[in-house]
């Protein structure tokens, strides 16, 4: 039931068993500190302590540059360089940091430190350090650890970290408690409302978002725990709660009208919605969602395009991109492939596809240049250079940044794609 019409005859579909080509050189991509730039807005009573060098301040505050202007939920305390005999002062002056922030801040209810990798910061032990702290600033806040570091991390993974850190902590459900829908992954609140009211109108009323907006509000979890993923990079986290019993649906992800539908289809299974049901509350937005996107289709139709490896959200934008934009994949590239997550988005992707998983920059570049695609998806690091020879380019962080998912932003992400082949022709003009 509620089964995605392919928007291609069978054979020409399907990258499941399609070979990948692995890089292991050097990479050009953030590392997961990035993440606590969209984590901090999300859950609005943590504060994120970067234990760090110099050089994590300044990506943190040139990613959130706008939040100058908003009390800062995120900082860095800077740790020089010292030997393992400075461990102790560095512990003590940790616990000095974290004190005067608390008593500074009182409406901090939860408290990560986020580690980096600096040598001086992986010499001291942030999760015993945590530990620690919460005996001392217990039950007012919690403090948990994680590691933002770009030798652990990229970009994404920060997110996975954070809430992987989180899963201890949630309640163990109800042992009469009926099933119940968590959804995972970082969402904007608007678009959690969206889906909220969709499954409702569904008759599925059981819904909890993970991460929530408050810390204090931690969602169940137990075998009676459908676990929808709305990110595909929760590698960690979504083995964890499995390991509590919830079970993963199997689904493409909500990007675009198709993932969208696929996604809405996979809970409606398991919760025994019936055909005529999903039918009656998904295709009307399905259709709106699908005319709003045929502007944006007219400008991409047939335009190639290019992933390098960054969010991890690249096979589901890339057959997004293919099968509702017309795009032609040139290669989709992406820092870690967890065939598990992505089998329904590689089992739509259009056969011969080429995929990478990892980096060696130098070598991808020069497959782009030979390329010259019309639009490459990449870092913010790779889009100047690329700029400059002439190349459009996307800041993949912008997907991160922008709400994309569900029916009423599938327009808002073919725009996106659209934006900078415009303003060229505009330039041009
Ligand atoms: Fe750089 Fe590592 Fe700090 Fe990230 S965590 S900003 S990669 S030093």
């Amino acid at each position: 039931m509620n089964a995605i019409a392919p928007a291609r005859p069978a054979a020409e579909i399907g990258c499941t068993d399609a070979p990948v080509l692995y890089e292991r050189g050097q990479r050009e991509v953030f590392c997961g500190l990035t993440g606590i730039v969209w984590l901090h807005r999300k859950i609005q009573d943590a504060f994120f302590l970067v234990v760090g060098s110099r050089t994590c301040a300044h990506l943190l505050q040139s990613a959130a540059g706008v939040m100058i202007f908003a009390e800062p939920r995120f900082a860095t305390a800077i740790i020089e360089e010292r030997d393992l005999a400075g461990l102790a002062d560095a512990n003590a002056e940790l616990d000095r940091v974290v004190t005067r922030l608390i008593e500074r801040r009182p409406d901090i209810r939860l408290l990560f430190l986020v580690g980096s990798c600096p040598s001086e910061v992986i010499k001291l032990d942030l999760h015993r350090a945590a530990q620690r702290l919460s005996e001392t600033f217990a039950p007012k806040v919690r403090i948990l650890s994680w590691s933002g570091s770009g030798i652990e991390t990229t970009f994404t993974q920060g997110e996975d970290a954070c809430l992987s850190a989180l899963v201890p902590d949630m309640p163990a459900e109800a042992a009469d408690a009926p099933p119940s829908l968590l959804v995972v992954g970082a969402l904007a609140e608007v678009v959690e409302d969206q889906f909220l009211r969709l499954f409702a109108e569904l008759g599925i009323d059981r819904v909890r978002f993970f991460p929530p907006r408050r810390s204090d509000d931690l969602p169940p979890v137990g075998p009676r725990t459908k676990l929808l993923l709305a990110q595909p990079f929760l590698a960690e986290t979504a083995r964890l709660l499995e390991k509590r019993g919830a079970a993963r649906l199997p689904a493409p992800f909500p990007l675009g009208v198709e993932g969208t539908t696929g996604w809405i289809g996979a809970a409606a299974e398991a919760f025994g919605i019936d055909d005529a049901r999903f039918d009656a509350v998904v295709a009307p937005r399905a259709e709106r969602a699908r005319a709003a996107l045929a502007r944006q289709r007219e400008k991409l139709d047939g335009k190639s395009l290019f992933f390098f490896p960054d969010s991890q959200l690249e096979v589901p934008l890339a057959r997004f991109a293919a099968r509702e934009l017309g795009m032609r994949l040139v290669e989709v590239g992406t820092p870690y492939l967890h065939r598990g997550h992505l089998a329904a988005e590689l089992a739509l992707l259009p056969a011969g596809t080429a995929l990478s998983e990892g980096q060696d920059v130098e070598k991808q570049l020069d497959r782009a240049r030979a390329a010259r695609p019309d639009l490459t998806v990449c870092g913010l690091g790779l889009a100047n250079p690329l700029e400059a020879e002439g190349l459009a380019t996307k800041w993949s962080i912008e997907l991160l940044f922008t709400p994309v998912h569900g029916f009423e932003q599938a327009a808002d992400l073919a725009e996106l794609f659209a934006r900078p082949l415009v303003r060229r022709s505009r330039l041009k003009v």
